[in-house]
């Protein structure tokens, strides 16, 4: 290290995802939460109208645009998931042990009874099911059931509230994966040019693929990320994980769907499986929760985002924090404090020694990135094997040459994803001429998009970056970059690794 070199500004890998909402969806509030560090937002299409999603979206494309950063943007389709209907009053208190009623229609004939947003519920629960209501924390059990209608036990009693959510934990049912509601959500989402498009309550991977090509008939090239929130999912993981072009770990129904004991061990096997078919990952709900309210999370909240990303997670991201909550600026800082301490010091040192030798044993069994990941075992979907083998030779390089810089040239992005999921030390910088693909690189860890010509001539991208570096700092005369890209001759991929000198 030179010991004259002057501090560069600080990089964190770690991508956040913060939820718009009420609290902060003005232009200002959105400018503040970019400039504290958020990478993507994500538009909840289950609360708001079209219309507002479309304003919010339209804000969001202003603030990156006059801050020149490359901000992405998630439409989150609601999914299958099942409401209550209305309740008498709003509200109804249940007590354990009573017994209530779901029935068929749109209509309770008094207090005991419910109705809900799914028609063939009643045929589908059996005897011995459980359905949990309020978030989880009211669970009833099938007792009976009758052709019109549906008997529960309380087990565990309190206040539920006019269409709330209902978790069914390991019931199969037979809706479909998108309601009408989701479609047309979907359909905005391909006009409007959103860059990712999530699908809540995945069962198998026919329902991704089914979004993928809905999507992709209308000309999007949105990214589809899978939900895992269902037990189905569980079983299903590898297959969706393929089928996916990013996961969310989403804490907050799987919490209530399956064993929240073992959600934990749960959350890791997905981030593993993500690392291995080369797909990134969120880790979503809960993470700086109390700060909904409170100026400081609980220790148990920062451990978590810290571990999150020791488990291997790509992004964090914040739901009612940042929606709803008093201080949503104040989380994002947080949020991003942990990441660099995270990040700085535990893993560099690591990371580095890491990189060096990583990809030389890339497929032979468990060389770890870091400590809890498994080496990637597949290429990245798309990617042309040879861009594959050049991204993992030129991390190798990178890490031994001690390089400041590690610089893909990417039409797709697709190569960056490839660099991304090496979890090399190295800040990596995904050069394109594509807007759309600099903002889906917004959430790839350890990638920072910059504008510029995605292929062509080697010379002016060097030119480029080198300014561009040293004038951000990120750079000095003498230092090492790697840059990837692709040579002019012959293959369809990235057939170049060329490492200078600034
Ligand atoms: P949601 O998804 O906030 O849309 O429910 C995330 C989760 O369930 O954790
Ligand atoms: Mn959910």
């Amino acid at each position: 290290m030179n010991p004259a070199r002057p501090a560069s500004p600080e990089i964190v890998r770690t991508k956040i995802v913060a939820t718009l909402g009420p609290a902060s969806r003005s232009e200002e509030a959105i400018r503040g939460l970019v400039d504290a560090g958020v990478d993507v937002f994500r538009l909840n299409m289950a609360h708001g109208s079209v219309e507002e999603h479309a304003e919010s979206l339209a804000r969001i494309r202003r603030v990156a645009e006059e801050l020149s950063r490359p901000v992405g943007v998630l439409a989150d389709l609601a999914g299958p998931k099942i409401r209550l209907g209305e309740l008498p009053g709003g509200a109804v208190d249940l007590v354990e042990g009573e017994h209530v009623s779901f029935v068929r229609g749109t209509e309770a004939h008094g207090p005991g009874e419910f109705t809900v947003t799914y028609e063939p519920l009643v045929d589908e629960l059996s005897v011995g099911d459980s359905v949990m209501l309020a978030d989880g924390t009211i669970s009833l059990v099938v007792a009976e059931r009758n052709h019109d209608h549906v008997r529960c036990r309380v087990i565990q009693g309190g206040t539920v509230r006019s269409r709330q959510g209902v978790n069914l934990p390991g019931v199969r049912l037979s809706v479909a994966a998108m309601s009408a509601a989701d479609w047309q959500h979907a359909e905005w989402a391909a006009a409007a040019g959103v860059d990712f498009v999530s699908l809540s309550f995945v069962r198998s991977a026919v329902e991704v693929k089914l979004l993928k090509e809905l999507l992709r008939t209308r000309g999007s090239l949105a990214r589809v990320v899978a939900k895992i929130e269902k037990r189905e999912a569980i079983e299903n993981l590898d297959s969706i994980v393929e089928a996916a072009d990013a996961v969310m770990v989403a804490r907050g129904d799987l919490g209530v769907e399956t064993d929240v004991a073992s959600m934990p061990m749960v959350q890791k096997r997905i981030i593993r499986a993500c690392q291995r078919y080369q797909k990134p990952v969120i880790v979503a709900t809960q993470m700086l929760d109390s700060m909904q309210h409170a100026r400081r999370p609980t220790r148990a909240e920062a451990t978590d985002v810290a571990n999150a990303i020791l488990d291997g997670a790509d992004a964090c991201m914040l739901s009612g924090e940042t929606a709803i909550g008093e201080h949503p600026r104040l989380v994002v800082q947080m949020m991003r404090r942990i990441a660099s301490e995270t990040e700085k010091q535990y893993l560099a040192d690591r990371w580095r020694y890491m990189e060096g030798r990583f990809m030389a044993e890339r497929g032979s069994a468990g060389v770890p990135v870091q400590e809890f990941l498994p080496a990637p075992e597949f290429l990245v979907e798309g990617l042309h094997p040879i861009t594959q083998a050049v991204v993992d030779g030129a991390s190798r390089i990178a890490g031994e040459l001690d390089a400041k810089l590690f610089v893909v040239a990417s039409k797709s992005g697709l190569t960056a994803i490839a660099r991304s999921k090496r979890r090399g030390a190295v800040p990596t910088v995904g050069l394109s001429d594509n807007l759309a693909t600099l903002r889906q690189m917004s959430l790839y860890w350890g990638v920072t998009p910059l504008a510029g010509a995605a292929a062509g001539d080697t010379a002016a991208l060097l030119e480029h970056v080198c300014s561009w570096g040293l004038a951000q700092g990120r750079l000095q005369r003498g230092d090492r970059i790697l840059l990837v890209a692709g040579s002019g001759f012959g293959t369809g991929g990235h057939n170049m690794a060329l490492v200078h000198e600034v």
